[in-house]
């Protein structure tokens, strides 16, 4: 049986996180967050941490082929899951068109792009929430913030037009409680 493949979607701060575990648990899938995946490269002192680190702390993207091996190797090693949630993952068009084929090789496609969507006032507030109990260096700078938010409307939105032309879009309002916003990604799931 082919696996699902969900791409969780949303802007820094819309509740990605945060949902994530509630779903993975509802569907059985396996989270994989490539924001948490390099953090615990850093965290390790690895060499692709090192590579890393500097970009991240100014906001900045990795390289897609950093983040698109780390996707295929867990593919490959993750099993007794129905599928797999992607948090964080793809970030750029070119990251869309690489999981497209990565998944054609098996005969495989991506099942639905889930995007929880807030307005950008509320992205500011939830990030200096989620700094102060976190602790993430990339939450802490305004300037930091507002390079990530930027980058998120220039590289990252295109991917509501092309996850929409292929008919895989389905957008929940992300402002509410936890509990209301779960629901809501429940129903299009
Ligand atoms: P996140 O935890 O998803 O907010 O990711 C934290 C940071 O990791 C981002 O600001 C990027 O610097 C980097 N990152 C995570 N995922 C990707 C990706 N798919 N492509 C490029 N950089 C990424």
């Amino acid at each position: 049986m082919n696996k699902k493949y969900y791409i969780l979607f949303g802007p820094p701060g819309a509740g990605k996180g945060t949902q994530a575990g509630a779903i993975v648990e509802r569907f059985n899938l396996c989270h994989i967050s490539t924001g948490e995946l390099l953090r615990s490269e850093i965290a390790a002192g690895t060499e692709l941490g090192k590579q890393a680190k500097a970009l991240i702390d100014d906001g900045n993207f990795v390289p897609d082929e950093m983040v698109e091996a780390m996707i295929e190797a867990k593919f490959r090693s993750v099993e007794g899951v129905d599928g797999f949630l992607l948090d964080g993952f793809p970030r750029t068009v070119a990251q869309a068109d690489a999981l497209k084929a990565l998944l054609a090789k098996t005969g495989e496609s991506v099942t639905a792009c889930v995007s929880i969507m807030i307005p950008d006032e509320l992205v500011h507030e939830r990030i200096a929430h989620r700094a102060a109990l976190e602790g993430r260096a990339d939450d802490a700078r305004d300037e930091v913030v507002t390079n990530r938010i930027q980058t998120y409307h220039a590289k990252t939105e295109p991917l509501v037009a092309y996850y929409k032309a292929a008919g895989l879009y389905r957008e929940v309002d992300g402002v509410g409680s936890v509990d209301e916003v779960k629901e809501r990604i429940f129903n299009v799931m």
